[in-house]
Protein backbone atom coordinates (compact mmCIF):
# COMPACT_ATOMS: atom_id res chain seq x y z
CA UNK A 1 0.00 0.00 0.00
CA UNK A 2 1.22 3.39 -1.14
CA UNK A 3 2.07 5.87 1.68
CA UNK A 4 -0.93 8.06 0.67
CA UNK A 5 -3.60 5.18 0.33
CA UNK A 6 -2.35 4.63 4.41
CA UNK A 7 -3.04 8.24 5.46
CA UNK A 8 -6.45 8.08 3.38
CA UNK A 9 -7.30 4.95 5.22
CA UNK A 10 -6.44 6.02 8.47
CA UNK A 11 -8.34 9.29 8.12
CA UNK A 12 -11.43 7.39 6.89
CA UNK A 13 -11.01 5.28 10.01
CA UNK A 14 -11.01 8.56 12.53
CA UNK A 15 -14.55 9.80 9.88
CA UNK A 16 -15.67 6.76 10.91
CA UNK A 17 -14.56 6.76 14.66
CA UNK A 18 -16.16 10.52 14.72
CA UNK A 19 -19.60 9.43 13.54
CA UNK A 20 -19.93 6.19 15.37
CA UNK A 21 -19.17 8.72 18.60
CA UNK A 22 -21.11 11.49 17.63
CA UNK A 23 -23.82 9.19 17.47
CA UNK A 24 -23.84 7.84 20.94
CA UNK A 25 -23.89 11.93 21.98
CA UNK A 26 -26.64 12.82 20.36
CA UNK A 27 -28.43 10.26 21.67
CA UNK A 28 -27.28 11.07 25.31
CA UNK A 29 -28.85 13.54 27.87
CA UNK A 30 -26.53 13.36 30.53
CA UNK A 31 -22.85 13.19 29.84
CA UNK A 32 -20.44 13.12 32.00
CA UNK A 33 -16.72 13.93 30.82
CA UNK A 34 -13.63 12.90 32.44
CA UNK A 35 -10.98 15.05 31.77
CA UNK A 36 -6.60 14.61 32.40
CA UNK A 37 -3.61 16.16 31.65
CA UNK A 38 -3.66 15.36 27.75
CA UNK A 39 -6.74 18.84 27.80
CA UNK A 40 -4.53 21.04 29.58
CA UNK A 41 -0.67 19.72 27.80
CA UNK A 42 -3.09 21.65 24.70
CA UNK A 43 -3.02 24.50 26.93
CA UNK A 44 0.83 24.77 27.52
CA UNK A 45 0.58 22.93 30.59
CA UNK A 46 2.98 19.99 30.75
CA UNK A 47 1.67 16.31 31.60
CA UNK A 48 4.02 15.59 35.16
CA UNK A 49 4.06 12.25 34.65
CA UNK A 50 5.26 12.81 31.07
CA UNK A 51 9.18 11.81 30.14
CA UNK A 52 10.62 15.54 29.76
CA UNK A 53 8.34 16.97 32.20
CA UNK A 54 9.77 19.72 34.26
CA UNK A 55 9.37 16.94 37.32
CA UNK A 56 10.54 14.46 36.43
CA UNK A 57 14.18 16.40 37.27
CA UNK A 58 12.92 16.47 40.76
CA UNK A 59 9.54 14.18 41.90
CA UNK A 60 6.91 15.87 43.22
CA UNK A 61 6.75 16.30 47.32
CA UNK A 62 4.24 13.69 49.11
CA UNK A 63 2.21 14.44 51.33
CA UNK A 64 3.56 13.01 53.84
CA UNK A 65 6.95 14.56 53.29
CA UNK A 66 5.66 18.28 52.83
CA UNK A 67 3.89 17.99 56.58
CA UNK A 68 6.93 16.21 57.84
CA UNK A 69 10.19 18.18 56.54
CA UNK A 70 10.87 21.37 56.01
CA UNK A 71 13.20 20.87 53.01
CA UNK A 72 10.02 19.01 51.17
CA UNK A 73 8.49 21.86 51.59
CA UNK A 74 11.14 24.27 50.79
CA UNK A 75 11.00 21.77 47.73
CA UNK A 76 7.44 21.99 47.14
CA UNK A 77 7.61 26.16 46.50
CA UNK A 78 10.78 26.08 44.45
CA UNK A 79 8.95 23.46 42.04
CA UNK A 80 5.77 25.52 41.84
CA UNK A 81 7.64 28.78 40.65
CA UNK A 82 8.15 27.07 37.49
CA UNK A 83 4.14 25.57 37.41
CA UNK A 84 2.51 28.91 38.59
CA UNK A 85 3.45 30.55 35.79
CA UNK A 86 2.71 28.00 33.24
CA UNK A 87 -0.90 27.84 35.18
CA UNK A 88 -1.43 31.73 35.16
CA UNK A 89 -0.12 32.28 31.39
CA UNK A 90 -2.39 29.18 30.37
CA UNK A 91 -5.88 29.85 28.47
CA UNK A 92 -9.19 27.63 27.50
CA UNK A 93 -8.66 25.95 24.19
CA UNK A 94 -11.29 24.28 21.42
CA UNK A 95 -11.48 21.12 23.40
CA UNK A 96 -12.35 23.07 26.84
CA UNK A 97 -14.78 25.29 24.89
CA UNK A 98 -16.32 21.93 23.38
CA UNK A 99 -17.30 20.39 26.69
CA UNK A 100 -19.22 24.31 27.33
CA UNK A 101 -21.09 23.69 24.03
CA UNK A 102 -22.46 20.45 25.30
CA UNK A 103 -23.19 21.87 28.71
CA UNK A 104 -24.84 24.66 26.75
CA UNK A 105 -26.89 22.52 24.79
CA UNK A 106 -28.11 20.52 27.66
CA UNK A 107 -26.58 17.64 26.97
CA UNK A 108 -23.65 17.20 29.90
CA UNK A 109 -24.49 16.49 33.45
CA UNK A 110 -20.98 17.73 34.57
CA UNK A 111 -16.92 17.55 33.86
CA UNK A 112 -14.96 15.33 36.22
CA UNK A 113 -11.15 16.50 36.04
CA UNK A 114 -7.64 15.42 36.88
CA UNK A 115 -6.66 19.00 36.42
CA UNK A 116 -6.31 21.90 38.32
CA UNK A 117 -5.96 25.11 36.67
CA UNK A 118 -9.25 25.97 35.90
CA UNK A 119 -9.43 26.48 32.38
CA UNK A 120 -12.77 24.52 32.71
CA UNK A 121 -14.02 27.27 34.69
CA UNK A 122 -12.22 29.89 32.41
CA UNK A 123 -14.12 28.45 29.54
CA UNK A 124 -17.70 29.48 30.70
CA UNK A 125 -18.78 26.27 32.59
CA UNK A 126 -21.04 26.95 35.39
CA UNK A 127 -18.74 26.23 38.38
CA UNK A 128 -21.22 23.30 40.35
CA UNK A 129 -20.83 21.45 36.88
CA UNK A 130 -16.74 21.25 37.34
CA UNK A 131 -15.83 18.79 39.41
CA UNK A 132 -11.90 19.08 40.84
CA UNK A 133 -11.00 15.64 41.65
CA UNK A 134 -7.47 16.68 42.98
CA UNK A 135 -8.25 20.36 43.46
CA UNK A 136 -7.44 23.82 42.42
CA UNK A 137 -4.18 25.50 42.32
CA UNK A 138 -5.73 28.63 42.05
CA UNK A 139 -6.13 28.84 45.73
CA UNK A 140 -4.34 28.17 48.98
CA UNK A 141 -5.12 25.85 51.76
CA UNK A 142 -4.29 24.86 55.07
CA UNK A 143 -3.13 21.35 55.71
CA UNK A 144 -4.39 21.49 59.76
CA UNK A 145 -7.64 23.70 59.65
CA UNK A 146 -8.31 23.38 55.76
CA UNK A 147 -8.66 27.36 55.57
CA UNK A 148 -9.03 28.46 51.83
CA UNK A 149 -7.29 31.70 50.93
CA UNK A 150 -5.44 33.82 48.00
CA UNK A 151 -2.67 31.90 46.68
CA UNK A 152 -1.60 35.14 45.04
CA UNK A 153 -0.84 36.75 48.51
CA UNK A 154 0.67 33.50 49.55
CA UNK A 155 3.40 33.25 46.45
CA UNK A 156 3.88 37.14 48.14
CA UNK A 157 5.05 35.90 51.03
CA UNK A 158 7.15 33.02 49.58
CA UNK A 159 8.70 35.83 46.69
CA UNK A 160 9.47 37.63 49.37
CA UNK A 161 11.93 35.66 51.31
CA UNK A 162 9.40 33.64 53.54
CA UNK A 163 10.56 30.46 53.47
CA UNK A 164 7.81 28.07 55.47
CA UNK A 165 4.83 29.91 55.82
CA UNK A 166 1.83 29.27 57.99
CA UNK A 167 -1.98 29.52 58.32
CA UNK A 168 -2.58 32.82 60.38
CA UNK A 169 -5.38 31.18 62.19
CA UNK A 170 -3.78 27.60 63.57
CA UNK A 171 -0.52 27.80 62.54
CA UNK A 172 -0.63 25.00 60.08
CA UNK A 173 1.51 24.37 57.09
CA UNK A 174 0.27 26.19 53.75
CA UNK A 175 0.31 24.77 50.82
CA UNK A 176 -1.72 25.38 47.37
CA UNK A 177 -5.37 23.64 47.43
CA UNK A 178 -3.83 20.36 45.37
CA UNK A 179 -3.78 17.23 46.39
CA UNK A 180 -0.64 16.11 46.91
CA UNK A 181 0.57 12.51 45.76
CA UNK A 182 -0.67 10.17 49.14
CA UNK A 183 -3.00 12.88 50.40
CA UNK A 184 -6.32 11.47 50.55
CA UNK A 185 -9.17 13.23 48.35
CA UNK A 186 -12.05 15.13 49.98
CA UNK A 187 -14.80 12.81 50.78
CA UNK A 188 -17.33 14.84 49.43
CA UNK A 189 -15.79 15.94 45.95
CA UNK A 190 -15.39 12.23 45.70
CA UNK A 191 -18.67 10.89 46.59
CA UNK A 192 -20.27 14.20 44.11
CA UNK A 193 -17.95 12.42 41.12
CA UNK A 194 -19.30 9.07 41.65
CA UNK A 195 -22.49 9.96 41.86
CA UNK A 196 -22.36 11.80 38.61
CA UNK A 197 -20.94 8.54 36.99
CA UNK A 198 -24.13 6.94 38.59
CA UNK A 199 -26.69 9.18 36.82
CA UNK A 200 -24.88 9.96 33.55
CA UNK A 201 -26.09 8.09 29.99
CA UNK A 202 -22.70 8.34 28.21
CA UNK A 203 -19.14 8.83 30.09
CA UNK A 204 -16.78 10.89 27.46
CA UNK A 205 -13.32 10.56 28.70
CA UNK A 206 -11.08 13.54 27.52
CA UNK A 207 -7.02 13.57 27.72
CA UNK A 208 -6.72 10.91 30.70
CA UNK A 209 -4.79 7.52 30.35
CA UNK A 210 -6.70 5.98 33.17
CA UNK A 211 -3.88 5.48 35.18
CA UNK A 212 -4.34 7.17 38.54
CA UNK A 213 -7.11 6.02 40.87
CA UNK A 214 -9.38 7.01 42.42
CA UNK A 215 -10.24 8.86 38.82
CA UNK A 216 -9.47 5.42 36.56
CA UNK A 217 -12.67 3.65 38.41
CA UNK A 218 -15.14 6.34 37.36
CA UNK A 219 -15.37 4.70 33.77
CA UNK A 220 -14.94 1.20 35.08
CA UNK A 221 -18.46 1.88 37.44
CA UNK A 222 -19.97 3.14 34.03
CA UNK A 223 -19.04 0.53 32.40
CA UNK A 224 -20.02 -1.86 35.10
CA UNK A 225 -23.94 0.25 34.94
CA UNK A 226 -23.71 -0.34 31.18
CA UNK A 227 -23.20 3.53 29.92
CA UNK A 228 -21.27 3.87 26.68
CA UNK A 229 -17.88 4.72 26.62
CA UNK A 230 -16.13 6.95 24.25
CA UNK A 231 -12.22 7.52 24.86
CA UNK A 232 -10.73 10.35 23.42
CA UNK A 233 -6.45 9.99 24.38
CA UNK A 234 -3.65 10.42 22.29
CA UNK A 235 -2.51 7.30 23.83
CA UNK A 236 -3.71 3.90 24.56
CA UNK A 237 -5.66 3.49 28.20
CA UNK A 238 -5.91 0.28 29.87
CA UNK A 239 -10.16 0.39 29.09
CA UNK A 240 -9.80 1.24 25.80
CA UNK A 241 -11.02 -2.74 24.66
CA UNK A 242 -13.76 -2.44 26.76
CA UNK A 243 -14.96 1.48 25.33
CA UNK A 244 -17.52 1.72 22.78
CA UNK A 245 -15.14 4.26 20.68
CA UNK A 246 -11.82 4.88 20.96
CA UNK A 247 -10.22 7.93 19.41
CA UNK A 248 -6.46 8.41 19.46
CA UNK A 249 -6.24 11.87 18.38
CA UNK A 250 -5.65 15.70 19.98
CA UNK A 251 -8.58 16.14 21.99
CA UNK A 252 -8.39 20.32 20.33
CA UNK A 253 -9.37 18.49 17.31
CA UNK A 254 -11.60 15.77 18.25
CA UNK A 255 -14.33 17.14 20.55
CA UNK A 256 -14.88 20.40 18.55
CA UNK A 257 -15.51 17.62 15.67
CA UNK A 258 -17.84 15.74 17.57
CA UNK A 259 -20.08 18.81 18.78
CA UNK A 260 -20.12 19.89 14.94
CA UNK A 261 -21.82 16.20 14.12
CA UNK A 262 -24.39 16.56 16.65
ZN1 LIG B 1 -5.08 26.72 59.51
Amino acid sequence: MSEEQTCLTATTNVQEKLKNAAELMREATKIVALTGAGISTESGIPDFRSPGSIWLAEPPVSYQDFISKPEAREQYWRSRRNLSALVAAARPNDAHRALVALERRQKLLGVITQNFDGLHQDAGHAPENVIELHGTAREAACTLCGARSSIADLQQRIYAGEIDPRCELCGGFLKSATILFGQRLPVDVLARAKELTEQCDLFLVVGSSLKVNPAAMLPRKALHNDIPLIIVNIQPTPLDAYADVVIQEKVGDVLPALVALL
